[in-house]
Order: structure tokens, then sequence, then C-alpha cells
């Protein structure tokens, strides 16, 4: 018989030696299987928890942190702030609430904003004595208007120890040293501890010119008492306030100490940035009159004379010791000896 010839079927023998050559292949795969998984190669138990991925070996000197990209800058003007405020001081401020409302708040009374890089960092400057409830209504009131204003700050209390007769302007200088030795700060906003801003659109910050933030104050009827005015709360960039050679330190008691600030800014060719009497508003706490800060009567001649003594009485003859430095949650307060009139 003739063999059947199919077009594409194999004869009889070649798919024997295919089915041959076919079970000799699977059994050579399972065996070198079994031995790679005999000789520890692999691990046919069910996965555990997996392993945390193995750390690459970090440089000496970089951070915990991947650093990510640098925030972007703040916008400018802050899209937080809400326009004017309701403030009021018939009601005493309970420090612990002042805590709690801003959480964000580090130790010492320092804040930055945390997605983006603040257009300035400021140091808050408040000379003070003996004016614990005052400075509570501040702290319950700034805080979050500084927040919002998106500021990288840190608030100081410069409390006068002792007795002798209060020196506000040589607190003032002593503010700007002694924040400078704890953050690179380009600003400085000096307040006083009564005064509470009612529109957080007034921005604690530094201008192109030395800024006057207390322009429209209940007590004075919501105006200026007169054009050269530059008393309650100011911003002076540090560049500014060097060129002036800071603050006068021998202005003790009440008044005159900025109307001496108004004529250096003055003769070094510098003019005042103010908002406008809407903005500028604020509002005095009220309270009877310090002891030991009767109004100085020499500062009539002072004032008259800060031409000549500018450049020998300031930041360059500056000298203080620091008694005290307290961390509290919302402030740094920094007690200090600020020397008598006599020496
Ligand atoms: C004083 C200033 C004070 C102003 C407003 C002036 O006579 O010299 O120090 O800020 O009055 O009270």
């Amino acid at each position: 018989m003739k063999e059947a010839q199919g077009g594409g079927a194999l004869p009889g023998s070649s798919l024997q030696r295919a089915c041959r050559l076919l079970v000799v292949f699977c059994a050579l795969h399972l065996s070198a299987t079994l031995l790679y998984y005999l000789a520890g190669g692999g691990d046919l138990r069910p996965p555990r928890n997996p392993e945390p991925p193995p750390r690459s070996p970090r440089p000496a000197n970089s951070s915990r942190a991947t650093p990510g990209p640098p925030p972007p800058d703040c916008p400018d003007p802050s899209p937080l702030r809400v326009g004017a405020l309701n403030v009021e001081f018939s009601q005493p401020v309970n420090l612990e609430e002042a805590e709690r409302i801003n959480p964000k708040v580090r130790e010492g009374g320092r804040y930055a904003p945390e997605d983006c890089k603040a257009l300035q960092k400021v140091a808050i400057i408040i000379p003070f004595r003996n004016r614990d409830e005052h400075l509570k209504y501040w702290l319950y009131y700034l805080h979050p208007i500084l927040q919002r204003q998106q500021l990288d700050y840190g608030v100081y209390v410069i409390n006068q120890g002792g007795e002798e007769t209060f020196n506000r302007a040589k607190l003032l200088n002593i503010g700007f040293k002694e924040a400078l030795k704890e953050y690179d700060y380009g600003c400085f906003v000096f307040s006083d501890v009564d005064l509470i801003p009612m529109d957080d659109r007034n921005i604690y910050k530094c201008y192109s010119q030395p800024r006057h933030l207390s322009v429209s104050m209940d007590k004075f009827g919501f105006r200026l008492p007169y054009n050269q005015y530059f008393g309650g709360v100011s911003a002076l960039s540090k560049e500014q306030l060097v060129k002036i050679n800071g603050f006068p330190n021998n202005y003790w008691g009440w008044g005159g100490e900025d109307d001496d600030i108004y004529n250096r800014l003055f003769f070094k060719g510098m003019r005042i940035s103010r908002p406008d009497a809407v903005i500028g508003k604020c509002r005095m706490i009220r309270h009877s009159r310090d002891r030991n800060n009767e109004p100085n009567p020499q500062r009539f001649d002072r004032i008259a004379h800060t031409r000549e003594t500018m450049n020998s009485d300031g930041l360059n003859t500056l000298s203080y010791k620091v008694v005290k430095t307290e961390k509290y949650p919302l402030y740094t307060k920094i007690t200090v000896d600020v020397g008598s009139p006599k020496n």
C-alpha cells in the first residue's frame, strides 16, 4: 500500500522523535528549576511583610530628608487678609486661649508660612515694663494677623528691669541687637504694647522708606496728631536703621524719642511712608500713666539737636546687660539692665 502523503502532516517516525525531544526538554527544565531552589536561589514560602527599601548611603553633611524644590515666594499682598477687624478690650484675654488658637506659632513667638517663602523676615520689638494685661491683648490680636500676612516673624518683648526711669528708645535698640543674634531678620517693627491694628491690610513689614503704621489712632480721633508724628508702631529695615545709627539712648521718661527718630530719618534723606487713614486705624488700650515714666523735661532741647547728636548717640554707643531671656509659647521675653541717666 502506498504511504499516504499528507500535505502538512508529519510522518509517523518524525512525530515520535518530536514527542521524545519535548519530553527530554521538559525533564531538563524541571531538574534545572529544582536544582535552583534547592541551592537557595528561590523561596517558595509565602511572602512576608515587605522589607523597607535599602537605604542609599548619605553623605555625612546632608540633611535627613531629601530636599524638595524650594517653596514659591508668598504672594504679595497676602490673599489671606480679611480687612477691617473688630478690636475691643471689654473682656480680659486668657493667655492659654491665645496659645490654643495659634497652634502654628513656635516657642518664643516664632512663625513662618508652611507653603510659601515669606517675603520678609520681621522681628517685632515691644518695649515693656509691667504691662502684662496689655501684652495678652497684643498677643491675642496680633498673632493671627501676622500669620495671615504670611510673614516669617518673631516677637521680642524687651523688658526694662529695675525701677529706673523708663527708656523706650534704648529698649528698641536692644531689641534690634538681640533679635539679630537669633535670626537673620531684615525688617524690624517697633510696637508699643498697647496698640492694636484694626485692619490686617496694614502689613507689619518694611518698605523702601521707613514706615509709620499707627497713623490713625482712636486716641487722636483717627488722624495724625501732627505730620512728623512717628510714634506708636513703626517699621524700619536693617539698612534704614543702621543708616541713622539706631535710636537715641538718652531719652529717659516719656516723650520726644519718636520725634528724634523722625529727625534722624529726615536728616539722612529718608521720608516716611504710611498706609491710608482707613487701613491705618488702630486702637490704644486706655491706661493710667506708668510709674517712673514721667514726661521728660529735656526732650524739647534734645529734639532741637538731633543733627549734632545722632552720630555719637545710638547703636554705636549702646551698652546694656541681659538679665534673663525667657521663651514663652507666644513670645520671647528679654529682661535687660539699661543702666541709669547718670552713667
Ligand atoms: C511727644 C511724642 C509723642 C507725641 C504724641 C509729642 O509731644 O514728643 O513723644 O509721641 O507728643 O503724644
